[in-house]
């Protein structure tokens, strides 16, 4: 096990952390909007990977939709997709129908763009937190929601033989362990899940001795599912697949506005439409919004602004040569110091050695990067310790005097318990007559950190309910997928966050 002095990054931090959320006041502020010149990421660039970077950011902006979708990320990708499926299926008395994407920058810049790349389904870590919190069964459900999603999202991608297109990887993923507590964490939470039902036989867990003679690293390891991939490139996809099934439909639309920020959101002088979304081309009229802005939620809805809310929060990465082929690092991603680092090798079919995207670093600031949403510059602390870290790690694998070949930031956005809000907007600080004020109003936001293996099903529960209200239908008879942990939901939350304080 480590000491201190042997790794760069603060270890056992995860508390101190999470402390932040609910002792610091301070953290209030809404959102900016997202900053127009943000770093250099490895996925979007050159341009040329990115086909659909300045899509429909010329010409007329579209004046009327039925939903319109504020962010271009996996999330809203992702919900466009799920519409894409019903309007095709012609299922919830859904055409024709119009839909209109709004993104502030260049096609899936935001967090999606600029992350780490690992599609992971959460195993068992956290469990002990999220039993205390919502109980064992719905706790399960979560570890549900994210195999759902990995499932569905490694299928469209087999199915259409986009293997290659999206560099899918699925190697497996290693949770290295740092410190004695860690272990000791990370088994209770293996035995809390196991004895709960969850089914764990894959797991495999390494030894310290194991780990040193396989990949020459001295911490010992939990191997679970996992898989990495070019988040931008799945995104364009699924993007291209959900305009397939769209152009099927008669009468119905999609249409994508890169380039084109939301600035504020009005009730419509048009009395077929409820709201009226401003940007600097124009307005746009529509019935239904969804906010799949992550991070940046609270600009356009600032009671999400605070710790109960959802907090945007800078990550950092770097791409970075290994001294060695990708054979002796494995093909699997991984992470360490309960999460703050992540990393994997990146697919590489000549005898180069291998760029390894690392992220982390953050848990170096006293604030952990809280409260940021400047992703156009890079933190130098991070920076510091995100060069040693691998060489750290793996000895003799990393040269500690290679600089990274790249480094950016992102904006993720984190809520308490780490939990996104999926559902109606309903303003928890409001009276009841002020929660009717966004009717129509939608969003699926707040992964903290780990969306990929999330996002995809809370849009399918997010469009799920949009599609059943636009029929007719209420929250109260619509029937929640049996994976979706009700404390996810919007209007379960506060109910929720009260028993947890108790906890
Ligand atoms: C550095 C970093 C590393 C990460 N690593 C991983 C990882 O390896 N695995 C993992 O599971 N998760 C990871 N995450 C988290 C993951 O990337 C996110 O949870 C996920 O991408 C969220 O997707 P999204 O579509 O909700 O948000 P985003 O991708 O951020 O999309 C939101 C979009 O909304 C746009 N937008 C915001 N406000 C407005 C507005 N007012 N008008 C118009 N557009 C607006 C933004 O420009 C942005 O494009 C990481 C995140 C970061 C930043």
């Amino acid at each position: 096990m480590s000491s201190q002095a042997e790794l760069p990054v603060p270890l056992n931090v995860y508390e101190k952390h999470w402390r932040l959320f609910v002792d610091d006041a301070s953290i209030k502020e809404p959102a900016t909007l997202p900053v127009q010149n943000p770093t250099r990421s490895f996925w979007l660039h050159p341009t040329s990977e990115n086909p659909l970077a300045k899509e429909g950011s010329q010409g007329a902006l579209s004046k009327d939709a039925d939903i319109c979708i504020i962010g271009s990320g996996i999330t809203g990708i992702s919900a466009a997709y799920h519409l894409a499926k019903a309007v095709a299926g012609g299922s919830g008395g859904t055409n024709p129908l119009k839909v209109v994407i709004l993104e502030a920058r260049d096609f899936c810049s935001g967090a999606t763009g600029r992350n780490g790349g690992h599609l992971t389904p959460a195993g068992f870590l956290d469990f002990g937190m999220r039993k205390k919190v919502m109980g064992s069964k719905e706790a399960l459900k979560q570890y549900a929601l994210e195999a759902h999603s990995v499932r569905e999202i490694t299928e469209i991608i087999k199915a259409n033989d986009l293997e290659e297109k999206v560099d899918l990887v699925s190697g497996g993923h290693f949770d290295l362990i740092f410190t004695e507590d860690e272990l000791t964490e990370a088994k209770s939470d293996f035995e809390a899940a196991k004895a709960a039902g969850a089914d764990l036989d894959y797991v495999r867990w390494f030894s310290r001795d194991e780990m040193i003679e396989t990949f020459g690293t001295k911490y010992p390891a939990a191997k679970i599912h996992g898989h990495n991939l070019w988040p931008m490139k799945y995104v364009t996809q699924l993007y291209y697949l959900a305009q397939k099934s769209f152009e099927t439909a008669h009468g119905s639309s999609l249409r994508l506005h890169t380039n084109t920020p939301v600035t504020s959101i009005k009730s419509s002088d048009d009395k077929k439409r409820r709201w009226s979304l401003q940007t600097p081309r124009g307005s746009v009229s529509c019935n239904i919004v969804l906010h799949a802005t992550n991070g940046y939620a609270s600009h356009l809805l600032p009671f999400l602004a605070g710790p109960n809310g959802i907090i945007p929060t800078r990550g950092q990465i770097i791409a970075t040569r290994a001294a060695v082929s990708v054979d002796s690092l494995s093909r699997a991603s991984w992470s360490g110091n309960e999460g703050f680092e992540y990393w994997f090798p990146r697919p590489t079919t000549s005898s180069e050695n291998p760029l390894v995207i690392l992220g982390g670093g953050r848990e170096i600031e006293k604030d952990f990067e809280l409260n940021e949403t400047d992703d156009s510059i890079v933190n130098k602390q991070a920076s510091k310790v995100l060069r040693a870290f691998l060489p750290a790690v793996f000895p003799g694998k990393f040269d500690k005097k290679d600089a990274p070949e790249m480094e950016w930031t992102g904006i993720m956005g984190f809520t308490k318990l780490t939990d996104p809000f999926v559902g109606p907007v309903v303003d928890l600080n409001s009276n009841a007559s002020g929660k009717t004020s966004y009717l129509g109003q939608y969003i699926s936001a707040g992964y903290t950190g780990h969306g990929m293996p999330r996002t995809y099903a809370c849009a399918e529960a997010v469009v799920s309910l949009i599609l059943h209200e636009m029929g007719g239908g209420t929250r109260d008879d619509w029937v929640r997928p049996d994976w979706l942990p009700a404390r996810y939901l919007t209007w379960v939350r506060e109910a929720a966050d009260k028993g947890a304080q108790g906890a």
